[in-house]
């Protein structure tokens, strides 16, 4: 007990994905309030041991194409104006530097971002506003189709990055953002991956092997982005975890079997908190991560390990991201 105790203290999590955004500004969730329903909120947040909590803006179906920027915008809103009024407990995250200094003062770091690139309009310059609106990731595409790429619910064509795809790719690697392959077609995968000159995320995905869903990677795929030093956010979606799908210990095979075949450095948590609306057993909230700290312990990871997984492997990949 001793040993998770200490861990506990300085666990410092980094999730890759969650949606809270959306349940906040449907009303259904509060950031800075106990939430009945929502899976997370900074009280959790704090008890969970998490550092940095990423926050996509999801765009809803009903809004793209035409609606998807003032959709966006509406949920940038609803960041600010939730992290701005937990009185410094939550704070935005822009910089490396800044997170890591934010980290050292006890605060939680929220990481800015979209998911579905309907919102760029097909025009970088509405990238560029993004970024200086504080968007630091970029989800390319959900399920469907976009201006960018093929989503996995297109993967019948065979469809990549489209033309302006590619100039999102090298508009966000000049700015230093985040390329978010979740979603993406398997073409797409590839394409980004030949094209970007940073490392890249797969933020809420699984282990194809384990569970044969679309949404999840094959192990070509997870070496291709271990060899980049590209991070995998496992997630905590049932229907991605295979056989074991109501457990914590469904979700620890994803992350044993990430490891066996490639090691730990690629692998994150990407938990899809407010983005699911069943969660394993064990994983209810985002005060289950001392528990899934923990469960890796047990297995066998060392302190490094398990530091690394929760969230030092998305503090070192943000570093060689991020331009300062
Ligand atoms: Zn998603």
């Amino acid at each position: 007990m001793t040993r998770s105790l200490e861990l506990d203290k300085k666990l410092n999590v980094v999730d890759c994905h969650c949606d809270t955004i959306l349940e906040v500004a449907r009303g259904k969730s509060g950031l800075c309030r106990p939430s009945l329903t929502g899976h997370v909120d900074i009280f959790r947040l704090r008890e969970g041991g998490v550092g940095v909590q990423f926050f996509a803006a999801f765009i809803e179906p009903v809004y793209k194409p035409f609606g998807s920027l003032q959709r966006a915008l509406q949920l940038i809103d609803t960041f600010y104006t939730e992290t701005e009024s937990s009185h410094g407990i939550i704070v935005p995250g822009f910089t490396f530097k800044q997170i890591r200094n934010k980290l050292r003062e006890d605060k939680i770091v929220a990481v800015l971002g979209i998911e579905g690139g309907e919102a760029l309009n097909g025009d970088v310059s509405v990238l560029r506003m993004l970024y200086r609106l504080g968007v630091r990731f970029l989800g390319l595409t959900w399920n469907q189709r976009n201006q960018i790429a093929d989503g996995v619910g297109e993967r019948i064509t065979g469809g990549g990055l489209t033309n302006f795809g590619r100039e999102v790719i090298r508009e966000m690697n000049q700015l230093g953002m985040i390329i978010d392959l979740a979603h993406i077609s398997e073409a797409g995968f590839w394409d980004a991956l030949q094209l970007s000159q940073a490392p890249v995320m797969v933020s809420h995905t699984n282990c194809y092997a384990l569970c044969e869903h679309p949404r999840n990677l094959t192990d070509d795929q997870i070496k291709a982005l271990a060899a980049m030093r590209g991070i995998m956010g496992l997630s905590f979606v049932p229907d991605f975890l295979g056989s074991k799908r109501n457990s914590i210990d469904g979700f620890l095979d994803h992350v044993d079997y990430v490891a066996g075949l490639v090691g730990t450095s690629v692998i994150a948590i990407g938990s899809d908190f407010d983005g699911i609306e069943k969660t394993p057993e064990g994983l209810e909230d985002c005060r289950c991560y001392p528990m899934i700290a923990r469960g890796l312990l047990d297995r066998g990871y060392t302190q490094q390990e398990v530091g690394d997984i929760m969230g030092g492997n998305v503090l070192r990949f943000m570093e060689q991201v991020f331009i300062d």
